[in-house]
């Protein structure tokens, strides 16, 4: 197992006790602190500015059950569904049904979704939906949820926030081992309990919607730390990125097909009526091989979006935000197609959580995508991680300040190794991890078989026989530390994926393409039981 202090000096440290520690500043992370600062101190820690978060970049909305016409048992039966099988029945429910509330604080706090001409929340479908109920803010719905979570975390006089702090590894069970990239300095954080809601690992994919941030760090914490990971193969692909050679992937949301959007092939045909009945509103995970194929059938590096049929003033104004991008690249979304392919967008497993957000580890929590709760199963149903994120960001942080406020903070006695090694320098660092990203999305991907899923394994393993001999400083620590847990979470995916020999969700073998109907096995991995 790879140890992130075998590649560091730390020559000296200081020294803090806080009593509760939440690690993110996403949706989930933010609503947790809330939570416990109603009765609690608490320190939020982010490695980036505050809004640097994926929550910050999600788009498409929210799901809540609030129209008339919906109900709890149609949302359970859609989210049940997309999952193919793998979801925890109980934790679906209390997602659903704790939902409503969770998203009425939101509209305390005065959040800015959009409203019909008569005033009522306007409410838009997505993929495997049966009813009109996500929730939204333009395109940009994301950036409005941590607008206003992050107002209320500022006012809170119980919250302290510190930026620019990457958490390296836990110390011990009360102990942290923070790096603060500003001051460049390390420092030992003692605590009563802590609420992990780092986020998604789409960065160890070459092709991704999300932002640098998401290396799965809170997954290697955990697992370093001796948690139990679960669901590790079920990755979702996001089948509608827009496409432009070099140049980062930027989210063409859901809710585009939602509101009537046509994917053509290069050749402009209609494709998706040859694949699923739900056309372009089939499951990501068939839309996203259905593209592929019609990639590969035509020879070509993406399909489009055509929205070109429908009225431009409602375009412009009901996604200013890709309106604007796409214009960048000299595309007007009224009138020219949109080019896509599809890029890793959502880790449905990571850290095995309870109902209540406990992990195998007392006082670690974790909430959010970091997460595993079991409410997506094999595939999320679009708009409800940002639910996931307030509903059990909440109840992590009641569990937290119930079985953690009697504890008495320990000071420890830290002594640190230091291990002699050359320094890795930039250039050399950013190509393994080029390589190791391009391993990914090419062998444990949208398609993976047992070969593939082998020789991504043995590939990896050298990178992991490179970077041992070297350690980090200045400038290469943050990304190299980024690097060791994106090695991690990589490693136990294909590893998850290998032991996987079946289609099942987002996880689609072409070596097993059928789904094992008599039985249904979850994976999971801990240091301590491998
Ligand atoms: C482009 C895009 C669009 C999306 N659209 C939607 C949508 O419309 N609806 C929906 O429901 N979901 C959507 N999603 C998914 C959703 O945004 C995420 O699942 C959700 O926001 C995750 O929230 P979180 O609080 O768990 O993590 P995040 O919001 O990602 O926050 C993670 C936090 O952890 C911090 N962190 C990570 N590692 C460390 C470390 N080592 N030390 C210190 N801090 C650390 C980060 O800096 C960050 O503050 C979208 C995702 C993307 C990328």
């Amino acid at each position: 197992m790879l140890d992130p202090k075998q590649f560091i000096n730390i020559d000296s440290y200081n020294s803090y006790e806080k009593d509760f520690i939440v690690v993110g500043t996403g949706i989930a992370g933010l609503r947790a602190a809330l939570e416990i600062a109603k009765t609690e101190k608490v320190t939020i820690i982010t490695k980036s500015k505050i809004i640097e978060t994926n929550t910050n970049y999600a788009q498409g909305g929210i799901a809540v059950v609030l129209a008339k016409e919906d109900n709890f048992e149609l949302h359970i039966e859609d989210t049940l569904y997309a999952g193919d099988g793998m979801c925890d029945k109980n934790s679906v429910e209390i997602l659903v049904k704790e939902g409503p509330e969770r998203i009425r604080e939101l509209i305390d706090l005065d959040i800015k979704f959009d409203r019909t001409d008569d005033g009522n929340l306007s409410m838009t479908k997505e993929a495997a939906h049966s009813k009109n109920r996500i929730l939204h803010a333009g395109d940009t719905t994301g950036a409005e949820i941590e607008r206003v979570l992050m107002e209320a975390v500022l006012k809170n006089e119980n919250i302290e926030i510190k930026e620019y702090n990457f958490i390296v590894d836990f110390l011990g069970e009360h102990s942290i081992l923070a790096y603060d990239t500003v001051e460049k300095n390390y420092s030992v954080i003692n605590f009563k309990g802590i609420i992990l809601a780092t986020g998604s690992i789409g960065a160890v994919y070459e092709n991704t919607s999300n932002p640098k941030i998401a290396t799965g760090d809170g997954i290697a914490l955990a697992y370093r730390a001796g948690a139990v990971l679960s669901d590790m193969e079920f990755v979702q692909f996001h089948p509608t990125t827009f496409y432009k050679e070099n140049t980062p992937r930027f989210l063409i949301s859901e809710s585009l097909r939602g509101e009537g959007g046509i994917l053509r092939n290069k050749y402009n045909e209609k494709f998706m009526n040859r694949y699923h009945n739900k056309s372009e509103l089939a499951p990501r995970d068939i839309v996203s091989r259905s593209i592929l194929s019609e990639m590969d059938m035509t020879e070509s590096k993406c399909v489009y979006l055509d929205m070109t049929h429908l009225d431009k003033e409602y375009l412009y104004k009901r996604f200013p935000n890709i309106t604007a991008f796409c214009k960048d690249y000299g595309i007007d979304i009224s009138k020219n197609y949109i080019p896509v392919s599809p890029a890793a967008h959502y880790m449905m497993g990571g850290i095995s959580v309870d109902i209540d957000g406990k992990t195998s580890i007392e006082h670690i929590y974790a909430a959010g995508e970091v997460s595993r709760t079991g409410v997506h199963g094999a595939n999320r149903l679009a708009s409800n991680s940002l639910l996931e994120g307030l509903v059990f960001g909440k109840r992590a942080a009641e569990t937290a300040v119930f079985e953690s406020k009697d504890i008495v903070i320990k000071k420890n006695k830290n002594k640190f190794n230091t291990v002699k090694k050359p320094y890795i320098c930039y250039n050399d660092l950013n190509k393994l991890i080029t390589e190791f990203k391009s391993i990914m999305w090419e062998k444990v991907g949208i398609l993976r078989d047992e070969q593939g899923l082998k020789e991504a394994l043995n590939k990896i393993e050298l990178i992991i026989h490179k970077i041992m001999n070297y350690k980090f400083s200045g400038e290469t620590i943050v990304d190299g530390l980024e690097f060791i847990n994106m090695l991690t979470v990589g490693y136990i995916i294909i590893e998850a994926s290998l032991k996987r020999k079946e289609s099942r969700g987002a996880h689609y073998r072409l070596d097993y393409p059928q789904k094992n109907i008599e039985k249904k096995i979850y994976y999971s991995f801990s240091k301590n039981i491998d």
